[in-house]
């Protein structure tokens, strides 16, 4: 595939009528050999952030080794993609013949559950064609956790709560080779002591039921940078999961393990745009609600933007954009800065949108086609080039809500 210095070559050369997504293969893959090599455990990428087959190969080509799968469907296109990978089904609600056909036909030997319920369907459809149960699982027991630190919240959903989860761990303790705990603080944790927090409350439910515990998954929720949202360094994210892990009172050879989606591949890619329309301060560009950028809708996420001309000349100043389809839900609030000279017919360019953004894209409405291209430059921000600031100089941490 052609590679293109950066967007603006891109514009000059398609001058695209529709989004084009820009994927940086160098920055996810230096994301990947940043987890490999500097988190103290196994890290296994969330692919619901962005499962494109590109970028799986690019992950498991740096050192990523293991995948979170939620689906069957996510299982079947990981194992058909990479054959050789470990692939953990870390759904806590799933269907019966998914979990056999995940064990059965794919080789899946890990799985997490937060009910008595779910562990019986396990077993059941782990057992073999006599019905001896399986030795070889992987069982993780999902524990809720507060997702106070982060921008958004996974606490509501899924989870055993500690008062029941003494009587699940015995439980599950019955029927598995490894026993694990996992929980998830919510995506973009903002600092690392939600990961703290998160492993106090797994050592209160380690010491009431007394089980041999020789996993514990601390889940996703590792940052990326946005505007309004520079997070800590994730050395001092690592730094502070891997004391607190030691200091658990856990079998002496329990395995710490992660699960990256955002922090992996939110620097993957960025989109162009073209601005169709301009009223005031608001610009109707052709992504949106329904594209790439759900979440600049749906929970007013800013993303870093800039235009691709060189012919405006006037400073920043904040705009919303409409997205292409006829209603009006179809509104990103941001506000994005942008030269106040930009008009109808200029392409602009949204940076950081690897993670869930590009992966959410539909078809609603007759938009959403985009191609994809690939662009040698630098992600609009980056947590793995060590050019940042320090944000701990600065207070500008702030939350969405
Ligand atoms: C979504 C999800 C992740 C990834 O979360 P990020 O915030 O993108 O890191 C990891 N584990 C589970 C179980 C998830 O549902």
């Amino acid at each position: 595939m052609h590679i293109y210095p950066d967007a603006t070559a891109v514009v000059r050369a398609l001058a695209p009528d529709e989004p084009v997504i820009c994927n940086r293969p160098h920055a996810a893959a230096r994301a990947a050999r940043f987890f490999a090599e500097k988190f103290p455990g196994k890290s296994m990428y969330a692919v619901k952030a962005n499962p494109t087959p590109e970028l799986l190969q690019i992950l498991w080509d740096s050192g990523i080794t293991h995948f979170d799968v939620a689906s069957i469907a996510e299982v079947r296109q990981v194992r058909e993609l990479l054959p050789e990978a470990t692939l953990c089904f870390m759904h806590p609600v799933k269907t019966k013949s998914a979990i056999a056909e995940a064990y059965h036909v794919h080789g899946v030997r890990t799985f997490s559950l937060d009910t008595h319920e779910e562990l019986a369907k396990i077993v059941e459809a782990t057992a073999d064609a006599a019905g001896e149960g399986a030795t070889d699982l992987n069982l993780l027991v999902r524990l809720r956790v507060s997702s106070e630190h982060s921008e958004l919240s996974l606490a509501a959903k899924f989870g055993v709560d500690l008062v029941d989860a003494a009587s699940l761990l015995q439980a599950v303790r019955q029927h598995c080779d490894a026993l694990g705990i996992c929980f998830h603080v919510g995506s973009q944790a903002m600092t690392p002591f939600a990961y703290v927090q998160a492993l106090e409350r797994v050592r209160a439910a380690i010491a009431e039921a007394a089980v041999t515990v020789d996993i514990i998954d601390v889940g996703g929720g590792f940052p990326s940078s946005y505007p309004g949202m520079e997070p800590p360094p994730l050395e001092d994210y690592f730094a502070l999961i891997h004391r607190h892990f030691e200091a658990l009172p856990i079998s002496y050879s329990a395995e710490l393990w992660a699960e990256p989606g955002r922090a992996l591949c939110a620097e993957y890619s960025s989109m162009i745009v073209k601005v169709e329309k301009r009223r005031g301060d608001e610009l109707y560009i052709n992504d949106g609600a329904y594209g790439a950028l759900f979440d600049a809708a749906h929970v007013a996420w800013r993303f870093p933007v800039r235009a691709l001309e060189d012919d405006l000349t006037q400073g920043d100043e904040e705009f919303s954009f409409y997205g292409p389809t006829c209603d009006d839900a179809d509104y990103m609030k941001g506000p994005f800065m942008l030269p106040a000279d930009i008009q109808a017919g200029d392409w602009l360019e949204i940076g950081m949108l690897g993670a869930y953004g590009a992966a959410m894209k539909t078809r609603f409405n007759g938009f959403g086609t985009a191609e994809a291209v690939i662009v040698a430059d630098e992600p609009m921000a980056s947590l793995y080039t060590g050019e940042r600031a320090d944000p701990r100089q600065s207070d500008n941490v702030v939350s969405l809500r």
